[in-house]
């Protein structure tokens, strides 16, 4: 430390040199990519069934999968890809879907518009995903589906989960959306549940642009969840039970289907996530490791067996006690100020959100809700005000001086301590 250094809120030099933005995601086409773009564009703007570029991403999926999973139905989003799971699931009014208090909203909001209702549970602080002990006490006589997602690249304790599932007759949803590549005791997400979600927005590890994809072992699940969204050609050859097939022509009514062009893109981000995969996890190990010596983070917590998959940003948890209790906010305004892209991450508890709170479904007044939802006091609540989000770091090597760059400046606030509480406390905020 050269006694000239300062906190760059305070007018020092940032630590971080390199201009934002530090994520850079998705990454830009190859030319293969372009080509076959723009060859779709002249061969078929639009989609017969599952032919092209549709039926080619499902099988790829599937191997994806290591062939843990019998079908696989794309759709225009993940939420699409939702609303087919939870319709072919059984969701109905009187039915109730338990899930994480703390997740991206879309993993359950479907379920109010098939006029379920959603059960909040709490969360495991290591996991941050679905806590088994919540699941089972959330449980009531009208539940039918539990919803884990496997938050920020976590695998949720699917021993746990699934044995609760089976003793009680309940299905299980697994949203992989943040989790592709992820793996628990060996087993790909996604081949766990009777059904799994994978959005393929843009800033999923695997990206379509706009898309979804569902896969499932089940005929059943499998032919409601196509007649929902794909009527006509896909219905009437891909549904397996005849009579479900009588109605391909207007399948359930809806049209939630992936265009050729998402497809074309999701391929070719399939087919480069290994490479990613492994440079994300290079550049993590590299940041994790110099963390370790920084006492206001919890480092993130990733289970012996447990693969991270693409991991979906790094999230540890920080301890105000360690920093002389700066608030949050303040210490990423100083984070900031250093340079980092560094902010809380995104999603509120969903309790927190009126379609969540609302006593009775604001989709349809007059259907009740139970509003049961974890508050004041839950680890939901604990991670969601204490959590960091940094970016996913995908290039290597060339993001090491970067990442060290990271590592300092967190570094530096903890040597400027006195500093920032001062800052905290005084006038000029
Ligand atoms: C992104 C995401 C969704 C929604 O997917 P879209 O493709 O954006 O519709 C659902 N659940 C989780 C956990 C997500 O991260």
């Amino acid at each position: 430390m050269t006694s000239a250094e300062q906190l760059a809120l305070l007018g020092g030099a940032p630590a971080v040199e390199q201009p934002l933005p530090h994520e850079v995601w998705p990454p830009p086409a190859e030319p293969a990519e372009l080509s076959e773009l723009a060859e779709q564009r002249n061969t078929d703007i639009s989609i017969k069934g599952n032919s092209g570029p549709i039926g080619q991403l499902e099988t790829d999926f599937l191997a994806f999968l290591n062939g843990g999973a019998r079908f696989a139905v794309t759709f225009n989003s993940g939420t699409s890809a939702l609303l087919a799971a939870y319709f072919a699931l059984g969701v109905r009014e009187g039915v109730d879907v338990v899930g994480p208090a703390l997740t991206y909203h879309a993993a359950l909001s479907p379920v109010f518009a098939l006029r379920g209702d959603v059960v909040l549970a709490d969360i495991d602080p290591d996991t941050r995903g679905l806590d088994p002990k919540a699941l089972q006490a959330a449980l009531t006589e009208h539940t039918k589906v539990i919803t884990v997602v496997h938050q920020w690249g976590h695998p949720c304790d699917m021993d746990a989960i699934l044995r609760i599932a089976e003793r009680n007759g309940l299905r299980v949803l697994e949203d992989c959306s943040h989790a592709h590549g992820s793996h628990y005791k060996g087993k790909p997400v996604g081949t766990f549940g009777d059904a799994a979600v994978f959005s393929l927005q843009a800033n999923k590890a695997v990206y379509a642009g706009e898309g979804g994809i569902l896969v499932t072992s089940d005929p059943g699940v499998h032919d409601r969840a196509t007649l929902l969204g794909h009527y006509r050609d896909r219905s009437r050859d891909t549904v397996i039970d005849e009579d479900l097939r009588a109605h391909w022509v207007t399948g359930f009514g809806l049209k939630l289907r992936m265009s050729p062009f998402n497809a074309i893109v999701a391929r070719h981000a399939l087919a480069a996530f290994p490479a990613r995969k492994e440079a994300r996890h290079r550049c993590l190990r590299h940041l994790g490791a110099q963390l370790g010596d920084v006492t206001y983070l919890e480092p993130v917590h990733v289970a012996d067996h447990v693969d991270m998959g693409a991991w979906y940003g790094y999230k540890p948890l920080y301890r105000p006690a360690e920093l002389g209790g700066v608030p949050r906010s303040v210490l990423i305004e100083a984070l900031r100020a250093e340079g980092m892209e560094v902010g809380a991450p995104s999603g509120p508890r969903l309790s927190t959100l009126p379609l969540y709170a609302h006593p009775e479904n604001p989709l349809f007044p007059g259907v009740p809700k139970k509003g049961i939802a974890p508050g004041t006091g839950s680890h939901a609540e604990y991670v969601e005000q204490h959590a960091l989000s940094l970016p996913t770091f995908t290039n290597w090597p060339e993001d090491t001086t970067l990442i060290d760059q990271y590592a300092e400046a967190f570094r530096k606030i903890g040597r400027h301590r006195e500093a920032l509480v001062r800052y905290a406390a005084g006038p000029s905020r």
